[in-house]
């Protein structure tokens, strides 16, 4: 009687610790020797999708281990990886082999790591290929020409070209970044097309890629094969119906003609490309010697201006607006200077683009501003204190909405915000972003001027313009320059200005270097005011502050005279008054 109590309990006691099991987290299941299961609980039956929740998966692999772990007598660790239909289920499991009433028995623990697994899968992914196009990120190609100089010194010939797409930042500031990514996926198709098994495109930042070609033959045949590529890609693009046009610059250097290493070959294909860039863009071209030595120069040069920029050996020269009937002077435009280690001034087209990069161009403006507000009275003092006074504001820096809150605060702060006026290029008004309804009313509350620089020369349309609130136009040099000799750009100019007329917008002939040019303007068109070397080079203040002190009508003159000083204009030019 107490025996059948106590196995009564015994019973229930494992009645309940059979229940434990069934609903343990963990998928469990014992087999015998032959693979059989003898038990699996309910989550091994949904692991193993034995509970009809989805088409079963192989067990072979696991009947494999159930073998080994019993002949070896020692747990096994294993991942499973179960394909059932698409999806895929990964299983950490552990085999402990057992030993109960003179049988071998397997108990196998499996939990669920699909989730971790596809996570790993994902990091894996993005860390060797391009989440956008889809293609092996920089370390992979990087990888593969490691290995091909490994096994091929003094052996075959491999190619490695650069190719960065031409003005994508404009392509990506005017119709936006979904286009801008769109076309990155299509040109990595064209430019993938054609390519071989063992050749390799990457992607190895935004609008750059390298190509692997290997093996080749020859220089030329390369040569043919690039040109080929590059007219594939002349064709438009069709997207998010625009029509949008991208042409592509490459460099191309050769193993073992240009280099031993990948990072030299990259970087003297980067060396060749540059050569493009500041070519015609569009094509491509061989590394060569010559280059090298070019780059050298180019490099210590940068290094100069870095060490410039850093240090901020900034300054303003100042050139006027004039207003070609009276010669009188009704702004002036502040243009940035910079020392460089040898105390020669340099231009701004030599460094803008490299204080951009190093992230000082908005000190640099702010740097423009209290010059300009240091030397208020001498400004005064040569332009008159009703002259305007023009600052450049990089495109970059308009959609920097922190930089333009604090730039129009530091105007405010001047005390005479309505004395100023900002010179923005098309870009900056065209990009799609907030720049025109958000950045721009801030200014206009303050009195400040915006004026619109180097028109004509950017990616706008002249209808454009009709959506942009500025109150100047200035009209790139590049149709003033001699432009009574040319009609073409005549009935340009003819256009902007009757569209700025219309728009209540002044217009200012930029570059204006001749007499021939001015008679023209003022024969032929209304345009009233102009800003050139004809009137008056940018001019340093200091230079005036060295001269005889001047009185008001031979400061009108100085200001607006045509004159005959050094071309440089950013030489300490010597007794600015002759
Ligand atoms: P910009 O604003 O269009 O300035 C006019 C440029 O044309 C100046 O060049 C000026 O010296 C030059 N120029 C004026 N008249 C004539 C002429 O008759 N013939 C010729 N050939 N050139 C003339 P600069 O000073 O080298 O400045 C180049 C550009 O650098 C400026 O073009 C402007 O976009 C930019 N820049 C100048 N200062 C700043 C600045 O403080 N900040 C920013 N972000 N950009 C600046
Ligand atoms: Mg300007
Ligand atoms: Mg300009």
């Amino acid at each position: 009687m107490n025996d059948n109590r106590y196995s009564g309990a015994s019973e229930a006691e494992l009645g309940f610790l059979k229940e434990i099991v069934r609903m343990l987290p963990a998928g469990l299941t014992v087999q015998d020797a032959h693979g059989e299961l003898l038990l699996v609980n309910d989550a091994a039956a949904a692991q193993l999708g034995m509970d009809g929740s989805r088409p079963s998966p192989d067990l072979a692999p696991r009947r494999e281990a159930c073998r080994k772990a019993l002949s070896a007598g020692q747990p096994v660790v294993t991942e499973e990886a179960l394909h059932g239909g698409t999806a895929r289920q990964v299983l950490l499991t552990t085999h402990r082999p057992v030993r109960l009433a003179g049988r071998e028995l397997l108990i196998s623990a499996s939990s669920d790591i699909t989730e971790q697994k596809n996570f790993e899968d994902q990091l894996f992914r993005s860390a060797y290929f391009d989440e956008l196009t889809g293609l092996p990120s920089r370390r992979v190609i990087e990888h593969r020409a490691n290995s091909l100089l490994a096994e091929k010194r003094g052996g075959e010939r491999f190619a490695l070209a650069f190719l960065d797409v031409d003005n994508f930042k404009h392509i990506n500031d005017y119709y936006g970044h979904a286009v801008g990514d769109a076309l990155l996926v299509e040109l990595s198709k064209r430019l993938g097309r054609d390519l071989r098994d063992s050749d390799m495109l990457s992607r190895i930042s935004g609008d750059e890629f390298l190509l692997l070609l290997s093996p080749i033959q020859s220089q030329d045949e390369v040569a043919e094969f690039m040109q080929s590529t590059l007219e594939r890609l002349t064709a438009p693009f069709f997207i998010d119906n625009s029509e949008v046009f991208a042409s592509t610059s490459v460099g191309i250097s050769l193993y073992p003609d240009h280099g031993s290493s990948f990072e030299t070959l990259r970087q003297n294909a980067d060396v060749a490309m540059y050569r493009i860039k500041n070519g015609g863009k569009g094509s491509a071209a061989f590394f060569d010697s010559s280059m090298e030595r070019e780059a050298q120069a180019r490099m210590k040069v940068e290094q100069s201006l870095r060490l410039a920029i850093l240090e901020k050996r900034f300054c303003c020269a100042f050139q006027s607006k004039v207003d070609i009937r009276t010669h009188a002077v009704k702004g002036i435009e502040a243009l940035v200077r910079l020392r460089d280690d040898e105390g020669v001034i340099q231009a701004p087209g030599s460094f803008i683009n490299l204080a951009s990069e190093l992230g000082l161009i908005d000190e640099l403006t702010h740097l423009v501003l209290a010059e300009i507000v240091k030397s208020i009275d001498l400004i005064n003092e040569t332009f008159g204190a009703e002259a305007t006074i023009s600052i450049n504001v990089a495109a970059k820096q308009a959609s920097n909405s922190e930089f333009m809150r604090s730039f129009a605060r530091a105007l405010e702060e001047t005390g005479f915000p309505n004395r100023f006026m900002i010179e923005l290029t098309e870009d900056a008004f065209v990009a799609q972003n907030h720049f025109q309804d958000e950045i721009l009313p801030t200014f206009r509350k303050l009195g400040v001027g915006i004026s619109i620089d180097d028109f004509g020369t950017g990616y706008s349309s002249l209808s454009a313009l009709a959506d942009i609130t500025a109150d100047e136009i200035k009209i790139d040099r590049s149709f003033i320059t001699d432009i009574h000799k040319r009609p073409r750009s005549q009935g340009i100019l003819r256009a902007i200005e009757s569209l700025s007329e219309a728009l209540g917008m002044t217009v200012i002939a930029e570059g204006l270097e001749s007499y021939e040019e001015l008679a023209y303007l003022q024969a032929a068109t209304k345009i009233r005011y102009a800003q050139g070397y004809y009137f008056s080079r940018p001019i340093f203040l200091e230079e005036l502050k060295l001269a005889t002190p001047l009185s008001s009508e031979a400061r009108a003159s100085v200001a607006s005279r045509p004159h005959q000083q050094n071309r440089q204009g950013y030489s300490r030019a010597s007794g600015y008054r002759r």
